[in-house]
């Protein structure tokens, strides 16, 4: 068995990550006590069922997560919620400090004093896999905890577990949705640490959930419920292939030899189809051809950039529900045969689909669009953007140095992202000629390094 690991930290680490347990939960036929509920007559939802879930005594399914923040309210709230009774008690780790939106006060002071007895759960539950294959971190990048002890927590890990891979769910901040002023600053630092301990980032930009729910499903106040059941339902289809039976992308690290062709570009865009709010009814069921048009849609993207500014790397495509293998697979090479400019040629056979029997709950047919774009650039340059206007005049640093930091730290972070962007813009310009041409300059090739 090839199990993952998870973890969630701060306020919205911790909602976003028991929303995900309810949701695979309800599609595993796990319920609240931890008990199989689920189809007897068919092994579809246990047979893969380790992967997320430890078997403790009497039969009953555990989620091998743990529960970390610096404050104790969000971990109460999850401990009486319905599912608050499935996760390991010992599992909750938690202080009282508060990291006060200070990315600092999570990577450096009371997230340092905290981190090894979350280290400690961390490696017990690892101690009790057969083969771990890797690790899963939801967090968001904007406040203190989840950003700043949640990239420590990263760092640690990747230095413990080199060969393990690391996952995230990441929830890049807006002022849309937001009041803080410094969230760009720890979303920065917090990116500087993803691009190098990193293996996979699933990008969960404030800005697009909450134009995907003003927009498109007419919520006029969207709160962080309608949000998170956005995120939920993309975290429950990106997982989708890792959790039930089937060929494409079937652990971690298939989904990375899929999707990264450089290293450093391991931030993806996600799609959902269809997209619907919390509580209401899908009405028509949508045919596959309407799916494939939606997951590609930058109305549907969780990320607040237009893949049709920039050029899919890779992208891959989960389709979930009864539907023909056939059909989908047609669609998706129309798309592509249509929109040939939008996929670098350099990468042949650079989408890839694959189809899921079951659907999630409440929906006959959906479909979870991953994708490596350059155009995601388009958010790292609002983020640095608003990261320069404060640093620029210094504003706010004397919170980050009163923890210790180094203003150095800030400068590095800024110019990775600023790197980052860069690569970004490299690989949408790069073209199949203009590599033969530097080659036959004997220049280094930027493409196959
Ligand atoms: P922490 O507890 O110190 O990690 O801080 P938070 O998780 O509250 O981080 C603040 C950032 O997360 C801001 O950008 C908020 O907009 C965002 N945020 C907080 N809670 C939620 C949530 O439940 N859902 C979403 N989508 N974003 C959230």
């Amino acid at each position: 068995m090839r199990e993952i690991l998870h973890v969630q930290g701060g306020q919205c680490g911790n909602q976003i990550g028991s929303k995900f347990w309810e949701v695979i939960c309800d599609e595993h036929g796990i319920d609240p006590t931890g008990k199989f509920t689920g189809d007897v007559a068919s092994d579809i939802q246990l047979e893969r069922i380790n992967v997320y879930y430890n078997e403790a005594s009497g039969g009953r399914y555990v989620p091998r997560a743990v529960l970390m923040d610096l404050e104790p309210g969000t971990m109460d709230s999850i401990r009486s919620s319905p599912y608050g009774k499935i996760f390991r008690p010992d599992n909750f780790v938690f202080g009282q400090s508060g990291a006060g939106n200070n990315w600092a006060k999570g990577h450096y002071t009371e997230g340092a004093e905290l981190i090894d007895s979350v280290l400690d759960v961390v490696r017990k539950e690892a101690e009790n896999c057969d083969c771990l294959q890797g690790f899963q971190v939801c967090h968001s990048l904007g406040g203190g905890t989840g950003s700043g002890m949640g990239t420590l927590l990263i760092s640690k890990i990747k230095e413990e577990y080199p060969d393990r891979m690391m996952l995230t769910f990441s929830v890049f901040p807006s002022p849309k949705v937001s009041d803080t002023v410094v969230e760009p600053y720890n979303a920065t630092l917090s990116v500087h640490q993803l691009v190098e301990n990193g293996d996979e980032c699933m990008v969960l930009d404030n800005e697009a959930l909450y134009d995907i729910c003003f927009r498109t499903l007419k919520l006029t106040t969207p709160s962080f419920g309608d949000l998170n059941h956005l995120i939920s339902a993309t975290m429950s289809g990106v997982t989708c292939c890792l959790r039930f039976p089937g060929q494409l992308n079937s652990d971690l690290r298939k989904l990375a030899v899929n999707l990264i062709p450089f290293p450093r570009l391991h931030f993806f865009m996600v799609g959902f189809a269809p997209l619907t709010s919390r509580g209401s009814q899908q009405y028509a069921s949508l045919t596959v051809p309407e799916l494939t048009q939606q997951m590609w849609d930058a109305k549907n993207m969780m990320c607040a950039a237009d893949p049709r500014h920039g050029r899919y790397l890779t992208a891959s495509a989960m389709f979930r529900g009864k539907m023909s293998t056939k059909e989908v697979d047609e669609q998706m090479i129309n798309v592509q045969n249509k929109n040939s400019s939008y996929f670098v040629e350099w990468i042949p056979n650079n989408v890839k689909s694959s189809v899921c029997d079951i659907p999630p709950r409440n929906l006959k047919m959906s479909s979870t669009f991953i994708g490596n774009s350059t155009s995601i650039q388009e958010m790292f340059r609002r983020v640095s953007e608003q990261f320069t206007a404060m640093y620029r005049r210094k504003a706010f640093l004397h919170w980050y140095t009163g923890e210790g930091m180094d203003e150095m730290e800030f400068t590095e972070a800024e110019s990775n992202m600023n790197d980052l962007v860069a690569e970004y813009q490299q690989y949408q310009d790069a073209t199949v000629d203009e590599d033969d041409y530097e080659e036959g300059e004997g220049e280094e090739d930027p493409n196959f390094e």
